[in-house]
């Protein structure tokens, strides 16, 4: 749906199919990062969403770790979701589910232009030289249809039959668990205490895993991965009936006296994995299909919705002419190293806040959560290092200060008027306030140029005030001029050149 209504964006036809009848029945992912909130902001459904979100979720609430609901609690991993990060972006971290969110995402993507088709599958691809040609058929009426396309994204899930039709293996730690997530209602609002809970992880003798509670407060859902023998856990949790399934949710509560009913069962599998390949040819992974991650952090479907921005511009670029083809083999060389960074820290977040069984010697550090939402870079072609690039694969945002391949910093040039709301269509070059010869560069280039003012601005994209940044569509900064040159317009027009690939 990301992809849909990116590429939709950027004014490219695009054909969207899906096997369901339509979007997300169950909640499934809610924590949405700044990040992605960045990306809807630029489509414009900042707003709703966030309006929607406080009909399901008090927002701002805390991640923490209790033996029960009712009883003990044992670790405060965060106390509130925004606290400390507000000024790093110009929107917050919120909870809304993929319920209520994927409608209002295909709403936008329709009246972008996009071309979805739900109850539809795929039923057959091959590509050439030149495009992908498929076959996809109505679930229904069973009517088939040849489509050929100059790419595909193969959006299609952790299953991926694309992946596995391309013959594309997964490396990571492999399958650790068969998980449960269980939906129920329950009156579980006094359980609660009148504290702000978004995510609370259950960890007891009986069963491990995370609670999620939806105002008000009747229904939600229990995460189970491990149940029995804390060292030696029972992790095939996929052969539990409705009535074990009730009696872990009961064991998470803490309380016999509440009734539970549980509404229904979803299987999927613990991994934290990566494709070894995003690109073949003309089709991306994107997504599940790409990346498997344990929801402990919230990275997976974040980071889904950041591969199809990244792609998303460059398609377009390729398709409209200003951009050699290259460009789009840009697409795996970013996306797939902060697939396998955002893997490696779900993993951690998994193995340390729960599932300590699987501790090993040499774990890797844990970083903090916006290195993984905001703070990787990129290196690749559609990018110019510097040369005293310190090729860091991530870092904190307020330690990026506008260096080629990482995020633009936000700033506010006025309220409710962000650096990051200069990005999102074509090429932005921002100037400081004496980099007049920058900004007249950009006649002819159909960049946009944009002289800032701002006295934070300098510092925070690394330049002087005779300087200018250029930033990519997707808000990455491709390329830095920290000062005056002798031929802006030259120096401009090769930056661009390179990064597009244009021989
Ligand atoms: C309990 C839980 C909590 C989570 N919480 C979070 C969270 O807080 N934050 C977060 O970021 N992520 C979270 N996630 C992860 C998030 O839900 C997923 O990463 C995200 O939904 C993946 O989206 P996707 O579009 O890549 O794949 P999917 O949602 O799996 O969509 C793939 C789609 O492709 C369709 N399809 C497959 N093959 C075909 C075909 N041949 N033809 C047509 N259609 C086809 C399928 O029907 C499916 O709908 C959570 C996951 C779980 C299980």
């Amino acid at each position: 749906m990301s992809a849909a209504m990116l590429l939709a964006h950027h004014g490219i036809r695009a054909l969207t199919v899906e096997h369901h009848r339509g979007t997300a029945i169950h909640p499934r992912a809610a924590l949405i990062s700044q990040r992605t909130m960045e990306v809807l902001r630029t489509v414009g459904l900042e707003g709703i969403v966030r309006e929607q979100s406080e009909t399901q979720f008090l927002q701002d609430g805390a991640i923490m770790a209790v033996e029960t609901l009712a009883g003990k609690e044992l670790a405060w991993f965060i106390a509130n979701m925004n606290e400390g990060i507000r000024d790093v972006s110009p929107t917050i971290r919120l909870f809304i589910t993929q319920k209520l969110l994927e409608p209002l995402m295909q709403r936008r993507a329709l009246k972008l232009g996009a071309d979805l088709r739900f109850a539809t599958e795929m039923v057959s691809f091959e590509q050439d030289a030149t495009g992908v040609r498929a076959v996809i058929r109505h679930r229904d009426t069973g009517e088939t249809q040849n489509i050929r396309a100059r790419y595909m994204i193969a959006a299609d899930g952790a299953r991926s039959g694309i992946r596995e039709k391309l013959d594309i293996a997964m490396q990571g730690t492999g399958i650790f668990s068969k998980s449960i997530t269980i939906y129920f209602r329950a009156p579980v609002g006094p359980l609660l205490r009148d504290r702000n809970l978004s995510v609370i992880y259950v960890y007891n003798p009986s069963v491990r895993g995370f609670f999620r509670i939806e105002k008000p407060y009747n229904t939600g859902f229990l995460v189970a991965n491990t149940t029995g023998d804390m060292a030696h856990p029972n992790s095939d949790l996929w052969d539990l009936d409705h009535q074990q399934c009730e009696q872990l949710v009961r064991a998470g509560l803490g309380d016999d006296s509440v009734p539970i009913v549980v509404d229904d069962v979803m299987k999927w599998h613990g991994r934290a994995d990566t494709a070894e390949r995003y690109q073949v040819n003309r089709i991306f992974l994107a997504g599940d299909a790409a990346h498997c991650l344990p929801p402990y952090g919230g990275f997976n479907g974040n980071c889904g919705v950041q591969d199809a921005h990244n792609i998303a511009w460059k398609l377009a670029a390729v398709l409209k002419g200003h951009a050699g083809a290259g460009l789009v083999d840009t697409y795996a060389v970013e996306r797939h190293p902060v697939g396998a960074f955002t893997a490696q820290q779900a993993y951690l977040r998994y193995v340390l806040r729960e599932a300590k069984y699987l501790t090993t010697e040499g774990l890797p550090a844990m970083e903090n959560d916006l290195n993984v939402e905001l703070g990787y870079r990129y290196h690749s072609s559609a990018v110019i290092a510097e040369p005293d690039d310190d090729g860091r694969p991530h870092e904190h945002p307020r330690d990026a200060k506008g260096k080629p391949g990482s995020r633009a910093p936000h700033l506010w040039l006025e309220p409710n008027r962000s650096t990051l709301d200069l990005f999102g269509a074509k090429f932005a070059l921002l100037g400081g306030p004496d980099a007049g010869d920058w900004l007249t560069a950009t006649d002819a280039l159909d960049v946009d140029a944009h002289k800032i003012t701002n006295a934070d601005f300098c510092d925070a994209y690394g330049i002087t005030p005779q300087g200018a940044v250029l930033v990519r569509p997707d808000g990455f900064v491709a390329w830095r001029a920290k000062s005056s040159e002798a031929n802006a317009h030259a120096a401009l027009a090769n930056a661009l050149d390179h990064v597009l690939h244009r021989a």
